[in-house]
């Protein structure tokens, strides 16, 4: 696909992203529509890297992305209109998600020429996958009390410490990991960004299983583990700044396709409903309702966020969506597995989750990931409406 300079009409876009979906969507690719999403991650690994080549090869990767750097400089409208499509053809959850939204928009802010130059090319091809080293046992909320190490010894960085949480490090080839680098200095002074490959002998990798019975997430071991001296975004020492420029970014523009996802679940739940009589339940009947309420909530949320020019929105609109979705999408867990009734708590032979069973027990990590819903409201309270700061 070519790299248009001019935006193209929406409806002639939005036409030519369905048109791609519906041909590409095929074939090989076929049994991946609706896999990947929330606690299926473990799902058709390989055949999701192969459907990320896919993406890079037609050129859906790094829409946003100046045209410089090999992205498709398409404005925030366009890139919305594409996971639209995407979410709306059932596409499957993207393991590239963490190159592409964190660290690429990272390197864009932060990183040099050079960097620039090695890393993006492989992200935009889908051919290199990316985790992200922040949390560690110690230090989730409050990243600052990070206690990893990093020490400069001529033309490498020496990595001692442990990740934990980290999201798909088992496939990942690369980690952007925050460490200490200044021994000397406190908190979010003397931290360091540093590009990590995964395929070394220094780093051990161990996946959690989860309350789904799946390994999305996990430890990460660092035993004198190497990073280039040049791998590193900013200035050695400046890794708080950069770290928080990625957070900023995190879950943006990508999550304007799941509200139909939502629609999908919500409707699945209905037919629940009304298929076990649940719905003649004043209790759950109310529940339904405002459950259908927070879908309408989530819409108007969005739409409200957009500006007439298609400007990306205020930066506190990301905190204030998943303050709205996170907890909301939980609820939609809980709902769903209360009007499947007493069915819900049994599971199939291998621990095989259904659907409802699956939304519920993965829900509850919605309000911890990405920032916790407490996190968000300090966010939003300190950020987005200047109030007076949480005492650190
Ligand atoms: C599915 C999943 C995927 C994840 N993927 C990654 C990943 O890829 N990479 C990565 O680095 N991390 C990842 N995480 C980790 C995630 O970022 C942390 O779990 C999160 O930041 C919370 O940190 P914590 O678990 O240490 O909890 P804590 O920070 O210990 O928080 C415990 C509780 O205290 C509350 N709390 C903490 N501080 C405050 C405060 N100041 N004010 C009010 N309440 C507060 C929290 O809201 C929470 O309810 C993932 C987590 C999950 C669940």
């Amino acid at each position: 696909m070519s790299r248009a300079s001019a935006p193209p009409d929406e409806d002639a876009f939005r036409a030519q992203v369905r048109g791609w979906l519906a041909t590409n969507l095929a074939g090989e690719f076929a049994p991946l529509v609706g896999t990947g999403g929330p606690g299926r991650e473990h799902e058709f690994v390989p055949e999701r890297m192969a459907w990320e080549r896919r993406l890079g090869d037609g050129g859906w990767i790094g829409l946003g992305w100046p045209e410089s750097v090999g992205g498709r400089g398409l404005p925030w409208r366009h890139q919305q209109i594409f996971y639209e499509e995407y979410a709306r053809a059932g596409a499957p959850g993207r393991v590239g998600h963490i190159g592409e939204h964190l660290l690429g928009p990272t390197l864009l802010m932060f990183g040099t020429a050079g960097q620039r130059a090695r890393f993006l090319p492989g992200v935009l091809a889908g051919t290199q996958l990316w985790c992200q080293g922040y949390s560690e046992p110690g230090a989730g909320s409050d990243l600052a009390g990070l206690s990893t190490r990093a020490r400069l010894d001529g033309a490498e960085w020496h990595i001692d410490g442990q990740k934990v949480w980290t999201s798909l490090a088992h496939v990942a080839d690369w980690c952007f990991v925050l460490a200490r680098t200044d021994p000397a200095a406190e908190r979010h002074h003397g931290l360091s960004y540093l590009l990590v490959p995964m395929r070394q002998p220094g780093i051990e990798v161990r996946p959690i299983m989860q309350l789904t019975g799946t390994s999305e997430f996990n430890e990460v071991f660092f035993d004198d583990a190497r990073a280039g001296a040049e791998d590193v975004v900013g200035a050695p020492g400046d890794g708080w700044r950069v770290a928080m420029g990625t957070l900023a970014v995190e879950r943006g523009v990508s999550t304007f396709g799941q509200q139909l996802g939502y629609q999908r679940e919500f409707e699945a739940m209905l037919a629940t409903a009304r298929a076990t009589g649940a719905i003649d339940d004043p209790d759950l009947a109310a529940r339904i309702v405002e459950a259908w309420i927070g879908l309408q909530v989530m819409r108007y949320t969005t739409l409200a966020t957009l500006t007439p020019a298609g400007e990306p929105p205020a930066p506190t609109a990301p905190n204030v969506a998943k303050l709205i979705w996170g907890p909301w999408h939980q609820r939609l867990g809980e709902l769903a597995v209360d009007v499947a009734g007493p069915a819900a708590t049994v599971v199939g032979p291998g621990y095989q989750l259904d659907d409802a069973q699956r939304l519920f027990l993965f829900g509850r990590a919605e309000t911890i990931y990405g920032g916790s819903s407490e996190i968000q409201r300090t966010v939003i309270a300190e950020r987005g409406l200047g109030l007076p700061r949480e005492p650190r």
